[in-house]
């Protein structure tokens, strides 16, 4: 294998008609940092004049070299640059000069395309643009640049819509018109369709009518969290669609006022302090899976005890307590077993004995008692995107805020996939 071989794998360029000359590797130092320069020369003889188009003849003549400095991708973490010296041409049919043109580098470019790619598919990772920019030897602002040139903008099909939707939200960046930023997406396949800089109703108004009046009837079902303006938007926008309340959006309600109810116990309950800060999660565990059997040593109570005998004493000592727990496993066994009456019936009996957290719990809940039937219904829920709203937090927090709304929601869309790279 020739040097020149070696070289161009090394460099990973295809482009044959560049040869490297007997030293054509230099330490130097290029703005003040200590790189790695390769020094190649770029020669062939062109089929026409790029000028006029003229065909090859003894009239085209060789005119000189020019010279460009390109960045490449770095080797062995040194910033790697290509001194190419270009072959021109003067052409007498047109007395015009031009230079030989290479698949390595744009015109009027100093970046290589291989250094381009590197940065464009890198937007897909984990990792912020100053990162990228450091790693590549570029600015911020070329990430960005090549970042919005390599990626198709994305566009929605206004045409259509998914039949099962979800809606969520998420707390955008500081630029955004709105606090919060608006996620939705397919509930079958837990694709993003799209991001909606903010949630407020009329933002989304304008923003959903845009789609046809047969895309938005063709969806069947959306599921959302209790927060009232979704409700009015989806009547009035998708108004062959049933509201489904989030599952686990229940859930965290009743935990949430179950938990409160035993902070307010402990804090009054000096005594039985430490057992009810340490047990906080035997209240919270499904009934099927305590323990009944089992005797373990309990520091707190220097005995050996079941879980079960655990739960019994501390609901013994506040009756408000327990009643909270009784309706919190209720809630629990009727999701699980998909018995609505039995939690309707469940939330209109016990209403007197339970604390007053659970008490505005029951109450959010029959505001939304006619979706919450759905929810027991259909086995849609938003934990498809949970995991995206995961790794927006992640970009959020590796770029340290993007000020910039579009971008954001840009890199979004590229990390999961959703805007594909421009075929060339
Ligand atoms: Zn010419």
């Amino acid at each position: 294998m020739s040097h020149n071989h070696s070289i161009h794998n090394l460099l990973n360029i295809k482009d044959q008609n560049i040869i490297f000359d007997e030293n054509f590797c230099t330490d130097e130092t290029v703005k003040g940092i200590q790189s790695k320069v390769f020094h190649g020369t770029l020669t062939y003889q062109p089929e026409a004049c790029y000028v006029c188009g003229h065909a090859f003849d003894a009239q085209i003549i060789k005119h000189g070299f020019k010279t460009s400095v390109i960045k490449m991708p770095s080797i062995s973490g040194f910033h790697t640059y290509l001194k190419l010296r270009k072959q021109r041409y003067f052409c007498k049919h047109c007395h015009s000069t031009f230079t030989l043109k290479t698949n390595v580098v744009a015109k009027n470019c100093c970046i290589s395309n291989n250094t381009k790619v590197a940065i464009a598919l890198q937007a897909k990772e984990k990792i912020s643009e100053k990162d990228i920019a450091k790693h590549h030897n570029v600015s911020h602002s070329t990430v960005n640049r090549i970042i919005d040139s390599f990626y198709e903008y994305y566009k929605p099909n206004y045409n259509y819509l998914p039949k099962h939707l979800c809606f969520d939200e998420f707390k955008s960046v500081k630029s955004a018109a709105g606090a919060m930023s608006f996620i939705f997406c397919d509930s079958e396949t837990g694709k993003i369709v799209d991001i909606v800089e903010d949630r407020r109703l009329h933002v989304l108004k304008d923003y959903f009518l845009r789609y046809s009046k047969q895309a938005r009837h063709s969806v069947q079902t959306i599921v959302i969290d209790m927060y009232s303006p979704y409700i009015s938007l989806i009547q009035d926008i998708f108004p062959k669609a049933r509201i489904i309340i989030d599952k686990f959006h229940i859930f965290q309600l009743f935990s949430r006022a179950l938990n409160k109810t035993r902070i307010k116990v402990m804090n009054q309950n000096k005594k039985h302090y430490n057992k009810f800060k340490k047990y906080w999660k035997l209240l919270l565990k499904d009934r099927t899976k305590i323990n009944y059997t089992t005797y373990q040593y309990h520091r707190c109570f220097k005995k050996l005890m079941r879980e079960i005998d655990i739960i019994d004493y501390l609901l013994d000592l506040d009756p408000e307590l327990k009643a909270s727990y009784e309706l919190y496993h209720t809630m629990r066994y009727c999701m699980k077993t998909k018995d609505f009456n039995l939690l309707k019936k469940a939330l209109s009996n016990q209403q007197k004995n339970v604390s007053s957290y659970m008490k505005t719990a029951i109450k959010t809940i029959n505001k939304y008692i006619n979706y919450i039937e759905n929810t027991f219904n259909y086995d849609y829920n938003n934990g498809v995107l949970e995991g995206i709203n995961n790794k927006i937090k992640v970009i959020k927090r590796i770029a340290f805020g993007y000020r910039c709304f579009f971008h954001f929601k840009n890199r979004i869309l590229i990390t999961q996939n959703l805007t594909a790279i421009k075929k060339a």
